[in-house]
């Protein structure tokens, strides 16, 4: 039995191995059956990679095309949903895209490190610039990545700090695209563990947090704004389905069809917020009776990442926070940083970098603009990496992080994890510390929620660390970044439900929303959320009405709908009434997408509720006890299966067929 065994492993292995040497392998079919847990995608991952990595470098000394390498781009190129990869989060990816991802982070890092590294590095030297360049605009095009004016832009702006990054950073392939939040590509890698020192007073939490907050006479009003991504070029009647990451801008597309024409509100295609939209949002905002503070989590720019400039991000910036401070005028704002803020988007230097690659500018920038709400003691923080706290009143504090240093997109989390996103939270951390001896209560604000894929999870890990000996201190997280309306439960290491993060959504529709915001009643001595209301338009019905009328806003939802207990543990509580009864969480699911037309006509199936479920209960993407307890609940209360497990046999079979 066990010599069979032994031959059955031997003979797939074998197998396996003659699938990827073989180029006829159909990685297609292949992909779409698996699981993202799947170990054996990261092995095949990693030798296409290899074998690609390989053949494109004879191509590149002898310009000779094999056809093992012929056939492995064209495979490559149809396996990834295109746009996808630019417009979506990575949550959202399906398998096939996030191996397209790992296999071709390997490939292409492996290719440049051999090409620019190193003293036979050939591409490297006076030419290095122009080589690189050549270099991504013929991979953008073998893989059918993107436009070339899309490519071309991206790599003008990313150049030079990857460049440094390839130059210094001492990661090699596998650690750097390890870093991905694909379960299949992570590896373990030392050089990129750090942890944060945390006070010690207090052992591991032994029980839920569980005080149920209470409404009072005297609750505070917080509105809650998220990612406008205002785009000042947006023109209602372009091209709403363009190839680039962003549409609705275009002027010179003329004679198009009024389908595809951009409406006049806003679009659901990916189209960014034009000034009317957010004009009008706020006016609506003003009817509103009493509003206490506004948090505002991120995310002024547009999605034109291949063409940003610091001239026009700091322009853009500069016009949505003037506005909010003319249109709510007594009222103080907060702020959190989002990742479209930096020029180039996503990447965010700190005071470790080069001076001319850091974004001091940015800070520098927005201190100017945020100091009219902020205390003179914010600057000092401001200007080192974006973050900072305030006191609005006493026994309550507001920290807000900028936690791009564990967005995956910021590349240089791949130079030094440990000196770019350490000293924050260590931060943090002495802050929350602070705070506890004041007898304070904490809100933090963070443009990224730490349970997303695209979160680093050594940095989700320390986060979590901090929030669980802080539990007590911290009455509320709120994040954007999703343009979902969505929330997450943190788990303790011994798995109680220690804290909440809240999602504002978004009021751009881009990626088929309706615009929102969102209003939390506070209770004034613990500073919990007690309720929340959020309000939406329906775009569609806005749109047929060519302006001639005002969106009709209305208050789509209040949280207590669902439950009156807005506790760690009266949320964990709720989360098992929704994995019993998948009624409540297609009707949550409904809200997520704030109602939007495109995605209740999709609807939410079976794959698609157990992905949802699972989300509330990730505070750090690679720790799924609680997500994969609520799944079994849901499994055993829905019709039929609902999973796509791989089998061995299914394998076989899709292998034999290569
Ligand atoms: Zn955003
Ligand atoms: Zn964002």
């Amino acid at each position: 039995m066990a010599k069979q065994r032994e031959m059955f492993k031997k003979l797939l292995s074998l197998m396996l191995f003659v699938g990827v040497m073989v180029a006829s392998v159909n990685l297609q079919e292949f992909t779409e059956d698996l699981t993202e847990d799947d170990p054996i995608i990261y092995e095949r991952s990693s030798d296409i990679a290899n074998e690609f990595a390989k053949e494109y470098i004879y191509f590149l000394k002898t310009g000779h095309e094999s056809k093992s390498l012929k056939d492995l781009s064209s495979k490559l190129a149809n396996m990834h949903t295109l746009k996808k990869l630019f417009t979506t989060s990575i949550s959202d990816w399906e398998t096939k895209d996030q191996f397209f991802m790992c296999t071709t982070c390997q490939a292409v890092v492996n290719i440049v490190v051999h090409m620019f590294r190193g003293e036979d590095g050939e591409f490297n030297g006076p030419n290095a610039q122009n080589n690189a360049k050549n270099l991504t605009l013929e991979l953008c095009q073998r893989f059918q990545l993107q436009t070339g004016n899309v490519c071309s832009g991206l790599f003008d702006i990313n150049w030079p700090t990857v460049h440094y990054i390839i130059m210094n950073s001492k990661a090699d392939a596998r650690s750097i695209c390890g870093l991905l939040p694909i379960s299949f590509c992570a590896i373990k890698q030392e050089e990129f563990d750090w942890s944060v020192e945390v006070d010690s007073k207090t052992g591991p939490l032994t029980k839920p947090k569980a005080d149920k907050p209470q409404k009072t006479q005297n609750d505070l009003m917080i509105l809650h704004l998220s990612d406008i991504h205002y785009d000042p070029d947006y023109k209602e009647g372009s091209l709403a389905d363009c190839e680039e990451p962003l549409c609705c801008r275009n002027v010179d597309d003329r004679n198009i069809s009024i389908d595809v024409g951009a409406g006049f509100w806003g679009d659901y295609r990916d189209c960014d917020a034009p000034k009317r939209l957010i004009l009008n949002a706020f006016q609506h905002i003003r009817t509103q009776d009493q509003i206490d503070y506004i948090y505002y989590t991120g995310d002024i720019v547009p999605h034109n990442i291949w063409s940003t400039t610091e001239e026009s991000n700091k322009e853009i910036i500069t016009e949505i926070f003037d506005l909010l401070s003319k249109q709510f005028e007594n009222i103080k704002v907060y702020p959190a940083i989002g990742n479209h803020e930096a020029h180039p988007a996503n990447v965010f230097g700190n005071e470790n970098v080069p001076t001319n690659m850091s974004s001091r500018w940015l800070y520098e920038h927005l201190w100017d603009l945020w100091s009219d709400w902020l205390p003179a003691e914010a600057k000092e923080t401001i200007l080192k990496g974006g973050y900072y706290t305030v006191t609005p009143r006493p026994g309550f504090r507001i920290i807000s992080l900028s936690n791009m240093d564990c967005y995956i997109f910021n590349w240089w989390i791949y130079y030094n994890g440990n000196e770019i996103s350490l000293p924050q939270l260590q931060w943090l951390h002495d802050t929350l510390l602070d705070a506890e001896e004041n007898n304070e209560h904490v809100h933090i604000l963070a443009h990224i929620p730490s349970g997303g894929k695209d979160c680093w999870p050594v940095w989700a890990r320390e986060y979590n660390r901090i929030i669980e000996r802080f539990s007590d201190v911290i009455s509320g997280i709120f994040n954007g970044h999703t343009h979902k309306d969505e929330m997450l439960l943190h788990y303790s290491e011994l798995g109680h439900p220690m804290a909440i993060s809240w999602n504002g959504g978004s009021l751009t529709p881009y990626s088929y929303k309706n615009p929102n915001y969102r209003i939390y009643e506070i209770e004034p001595k613990t500073f919990q959320v007690v309720d929340h209301e959020t309000w939406i338009f329906n775009l569609t019905e806005a749109n047929e009405q060519n302006g001639l009328k005002s969106p009709r806003w209305f208050s789509e939802y209040h949280f207590s709908e669902f439950t009156d207990d807005l506790s760690p543990s009266g949320i964990d509580k709720w989360l098992n009434q929704m994995a019993e009864n998948p009624d409540i969480l297609q009707k949550f699911w409904s809200y997520k997408v704030t109602l939007a037309d495109p995605n209740l006509s999709t609807g939410c199936n079976n794959k698609c509720l157990l992905n949802n479920i699972c989300q509330l209960a990730v505070s750090a993407n690679n720790r799924k006890e609680r997500c994969e307890e609520l799944q079994s609940i849901l499994e055993s209360n829905v019709s039929y299966a609902l999973t796509q497990h791989v089998t061995r046999d299914s394998l076989l079979s899709v292998l034999s067929n290569a």
